[in-house]
């Protein structure tokens, strides 16, 4: 081989389409081509290494880079317009015409070939596309040895070095296979003649990475798989449309999820659409017969004026013996049993489909990434890894281990060995089915001795954020279900002064989980408006434990409350503040309620932009985005929708960074193929700079994009607040408020014996709510302090501000502006 052999990587798609495998693809080749790799994608999975490109027939022509072809029809187009017309990895610009004749002298069509080169555009706008566009298939062959001998020989064949694999535990099993078999493929391939001995030699080892795409999040060893998000959202959808019918009727509906050995999806749908029951496979009911569990909750709830039942039944669900609980059981049992007029759904593929969320465009971007360096880094001795992700970490860990792990679930399972089956599922799992009995399940059993009760006051703050009413809900349930009193205060402290309070009952917060904006009511005023007043009102209302829920007001309000208790005995109750704000500018905590209903609302925003923006004629539009003084949101929503460049308050806006961002869009417009019109997008936050405005930026490129590009912009202004709430924040909202009440009866238990008057609360008896990488802390205020800029109300440091690079990086903007 020639010393200045590029390495050439390819990336396949396998097993069950999932929402993210595109985002996967785009990230993997963009990514790749930054690095100086040559890429390549395998169409159709497995079947596609193992056909190859023998089979394609030749031309004398030509021929350019096809996305019809790249989306698996096979009709050969002579259109230049899909041409890769960025620069390879090795600086090469190709013109039109050139390309795939510059990879294949000769020229071949791409009908009947597999194994396909491809450049930057190729991959353009592919975030917003669901499923997989290089194809996807379950191959026998691939199952065989001949056919993995015939995958080997076309790899190497091909020149292939690296190969990424996105599928579930069956893809990554045979990934995990190929690798541990590929010097014996080498060796039969070359006894056979096959390969040369030069080649032999080269290809003497694969370097294989695998990233989970799978809708059933059943991998253990990462926390999320790619496109388990985005059926949870359809899910939540037709749920909450399901809702409102059964409502209407007062009927039961009996819905049937996905799932054959991971109850994920059903455990999260009944959390985050507040359903009465579930049925998943790690846990079966433990009442013998499961009719008579399921029949005491329902009629339960039924009793306390519930007008709607639904139960959820994950595709895999069994009793406790391994006999199948199916849909249609459940309806039997709760027509005949219980009298109501029950129908089943069953969800199907529409789980499958659809536009992938935000997070499955940004965790896929992330681990694409993360691949093609574990690829780069790879060399016989290290082991293949899989791409997975804790809480907020992006992790790399041994392939082989993860697919044993997950494997031996659905062996406990298989053995009815229960308890094994949650042991190997991540805390997170255990937790959410802890959170899901804890508010659904109307169960007097669990209340505490009268002395340990507390009178709960619950507050909004600040500006509404998707995920508040669910914590609202969450925490009036669990008071309920402990004996606890639920006061809400309404208009926040300005409704506490005002006596605006109120009991809620388990009944009354029923639908408040798909509720967006605040129940409540918020507002921004502070308690230092009165603190004396605000004290007497604690003491009125006679208090025992305060939770606020919102954003940087809140947060400074229990500032302002700890600071009083040196004042106000009133104060020394165990206090407590769950960030839920849309600008996720809370210190400490990597994430608040609100902000990932807020970035599917950019998501949604920004592709109608983008399609208009590319309809109309070439047009950048600026889109500017809310976020007060922290670029969060901008930041993540470029993101999520492939922006060219990002402008933040942290980092301002400089005359430099606009004369590099016109050059290159000047540039990039110059390359792009005759006739083939493109929309791109600019995101900048409202306080990225007082001077150059959304409307001076627009105004400054539609007068230097001349003839090749135009621009407008668009205001999201408080559409990012979001309508409904998406899933991940309705589910967070649980756990979390879940955590909350529990250090708020841990406090109140440590206080209640010392009389009212010389009551000390110490000091972490305050405290925020903080997701911390793989930890969730409740970090007592005061050391909050240190790590909050209280002048711009926004975290020192973010763990997001790294994120610029990569946005710019796969926009294309510094690996173009690099070359020139
Ligand atoms: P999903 O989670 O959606 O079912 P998956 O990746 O688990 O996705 P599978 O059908 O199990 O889907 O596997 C996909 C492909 O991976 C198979 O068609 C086969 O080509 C390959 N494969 C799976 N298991 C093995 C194995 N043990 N040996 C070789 N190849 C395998």
């Amino acid at each position: 081989m020639s010393e200045e052999h590029k390495t050439k990587i390819a990336v396949l798609t396998s097993g069950g389409d999932s929402a993210g495998m595109n985002a996967v693809v785009r990230a993997i080749v963009k990514y790749g081509i930054t690095k100086g790799c040559e890429m390549f994608v395998v169409r159709e999975g497995y079947e596609g290494l193992v056909r190859g490109n023998a089979d394609a027939p030749t031309f004398k022509r030509k021929v350019s880079f096809n996305k019809h072809d790249l989306n698996g029809h096979t009709e050969l187009l002579d259109d230049t317009s899909f041409i890769s017309n960025l620069r390879y990895g090795d600086g090469t610009l190709l013109k039109e015409g050139e390309g795939d004749a510059m990879d294949h002298p000769g020229g071949r069509s791409l009908k009947g070939r597999y194994i396909i080169r491809v450049g930057w555009d190729d991959v353009r706008g592919w975030f917003a596309e669901g499923g997989t566009l290089i194809g996807t298939a379950r191959s026998a062959a691939f199952r065989t040895r001949e056919g993995r001998l015939s995958a080997a020989k076309n790899l190497i064949h091909e020149g292939i070095d690296a190969l990424a694999v996105c599928g579930g535990d069956g893809s990554l099993t045979g990934a995990d296979l190929f690798r541990s078999e590929w010097p014996s493929l080498v060796s039969d391939l070359k006894a056979s003649g096959d390969i040369t001995e030069t080649q032999a030699n080269y290809y003497a080892h694969l370097k294989i990475v695998g990233l989970v795409g799978s809708i059933d999040n059943d991998m253990s060893m990462t926390d999320t798989t790619i496109g388990a998000y985005t059926a949870l959202h359809r899910i939540c959808e037709s749920m909450d449309n399901i809702n409102s019918t059964a409502f209407s009727h007062s009927r039961a509906f009996v819905v049937e999820v996905m799932g054959r050995h991971c109850g994920w999806l059903a455990l999260m749908a009944g959390i985050s659409c507040g359903a009465d029951f579930i049925f998943i496979p790690e846990r079966p009911p433990k009442a013998h017969p499961w009719e008579d569990e399921m029949c005491d909750n329902i009629h339960r709830h039924r009793e306390a004026g519930k007008r709607t039942t639904i139960v959820i039944v994950a595709e895999g669900a069994h009793d406790a013996d391994l006999n199948p609980i199916r849909a249609e059981d459940v309806k039997t049992v709760l027509s005949e049993r219980l009298g109501l007029d029950t129908r089943v759904t069953c969800l199907g593929h529409t789980q499958r489909g659809g536009r992938p969320c935000a997070w499955d465009r940004i965790l896929p971007t992330l681990q694409g990434v993360e691949a093609v360096d574990a690829l780069l880094e790879a060399t016989p001795e290290t082991p293949s890894y899989m791409i997975g992700m804790h809480e907020n970490k992006i992790t790399r860990v041994p392939l082989v281990e993860a697919v044993k792990m997950t494997q031996s679930v659905a062996v406990a399972i298989k053995d009815k060995d229960f308890e094994k089956a949650m042991s190997l599922r991540d805390p997170e799992f255990c937790e959410g089915l802890e959170g899901f009995v804890a508010v659904s399940a109307l169960d007097n059993t669990k209340r505490l001795p009268k002395d340990q009760r507390m009178r709960v006051a619950i507050i909004h703050m600040g500006a509404p954020a998707g995920g508040m009413n669910a914590a609202t809900r969450a925490a009036v349930r669990y008071c309920i279900r402990r004996g606890h009193k639920p006061l809400v205060i309404h208009n926040g402290f300005k409704g506490l002064l005002e006596d605006n309070l109120e009991e809620l009952s388990w009944l009354r917060v029923d639908n408040w989980m798909v509720r967006g904006g605040s129940e409540l009511g918020t507002n921004r005023a502070l308690p230092d408006m009165d603190i004396g007043a605000v004290a007497s009102q604690f003491q009125k209302h006679k208090f025992d434990a305060f939770f606020l829920i919102g954003g940087f007001e809140a947060f400074t309000s229990l500032l302002i409350l700890d600071k009083a208790r040196q004042h106000y005995p009133q104060f020394h109750i165990p206090m407590v503040h769950l960030p839920a704000t849309i600008s996720n500018n809370v210190p400490v905590t990597e994430f608040s309620l609100g902000c990932d209903t807020s970035l599917n609302a950019l998501v949604d925003a920004c592709d109608a932009i983008k399609q208009s923006a590319s309809a109309s004629r070439n047009r950048v539009f600026v889109v500017e985005t809310q976020g007060g003084k922290c670029g969060y949101i901008a930041t993540m929503g470029a993101l999520a929708v492939g922006a060219v460049s990002v402008y933040t308050p942290e980092s301002g806006i400089t005359l430099d960074a606009l004369r590099r961002d016109v050059e290159f869009l000047k540039l990039r417009y110059s390359l792009d193929a005759k006739g083939r019109s493109e929309g791109r997008l600019i995101l900048r936050n409202e306080a990225a700079s007082t001077v150059y405005t959304t409307e001076f930026l627009s105004k400054m490129l539609q007068e230097e994009g001349g003839e090749l590009f135009d621009s407008r912009l668009a205001s999201l202004g408080h559409t990012l607040q979001g309508g409904i709430p998406s899933p991940m924040d309705r589910a967070r909202a649980v756990r979390l408020s879940l955590k909350c009440m529990a250090f708020l009866e841990k406090h109140h238990d440590a206080l209640r014996n010392q009389p009212e008057h010389k009551r000390r609360a110490p000091d972490e008896s305050a405290a925020v709510i903080t997701i911390q990488s793989s930890r969730v802390e409740l970090t007592p205020v005061q050391e909050m302090v240190d790590h909050a800029d209280m002048k711009n109300r926004r975290a020192k440091s973010n763990w997001w501000i790294q994120h610029k690079e990569l946005v710019e990086s796969l926009g294309g903007k510094t690996p173009l502006m690099n070359e020139v």
